[in-house]
């Protein structure tokens, strides 16, 4: 039968020699190498003891941002969610009540925010989108799930710890080495 390419090869049938058949010859051979990669460089690293700095531009899940006195930044003006490619987040803004300024900072703000975590590709041009510094990807993975339904974060999920009631939870949620309740912002 002729071959339909020229990548075909002919198997070799040749009989094995004595030295073939005593399997010792490949087995000391197949070992010199394995202990040869004992005293190489590791490429591999003792996960989770032990963690590759992230790149500076690495983009991870997202985080709402408080100011310095722990008021929600975000005013639901939408500029995140027009400038997603994926069509990822949904948010409805409310009017601020007399009484709840210390809660938020301007008088609009999300009463819901959603981000799709399966449909976001992590570009980051909600981050880059937002005038009020309420957005941005820190560098902190997804975690994996067995539901779509758990991909949907919600405001609760998104929002910074408050820097005034839990200042160690803000400084770790911001990557800060130190707490603090004075951070004016990532850049
Ligand atoms: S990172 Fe990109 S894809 Fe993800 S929510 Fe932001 S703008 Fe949309
Ligand atoms: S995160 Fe920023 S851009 Fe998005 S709705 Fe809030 S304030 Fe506007």
């Amino acid at each position: 039968m002729q071959a339909l390419t020229n990548r075909a090869r002919t198997v070799n049938k040749k009989p094995m020699s004595f030295m073939e058949r005593l399997y010792f010859p490949a087995i000391f051979k197949g070992m010199a190498i394995t202990f040869s990669h004992i005293f190489k460089k590791q490429p591999t690293i003792r996960y989770p003891e032990q963690k590759r700095p992230f790149s500076p531009v690495f983009r991870g899940l997202h985080v709402l941002n408080r100011d310095e006195e722990g008021r929600e930044n975000c005013t639901a003006c939408g500029l995140c969610a027009v400038a997603c490619p994926a069509e990822a987040i949904t948010m409805e803004g409310a009017e601020r009540l007399p009484g709840e300024e210390n809660k938020y900072r301007e008088e609009k703000y999300a009463a819901k925010y959603e981000i799709n975590m399966l449909r976001c590709i992590f570009c980051g041009l909600c981050e880059e989108a937002c005038p009020k510094d309420a957005i941005y990807l820190s560098e902190t993975f997804t975690p994996a799930d067995f539901s779509r339904k758990s991909f949907i974060y919600g405001k609760e999920d998104l929002l910074i710890p408050d820097p005034k009631t839990e200042p160690e939870a803000y400084a770790k949620a911001r990557g800060l080495h130190e707490p603090t309740t004075a951070d004016p912002g990532r850049n």
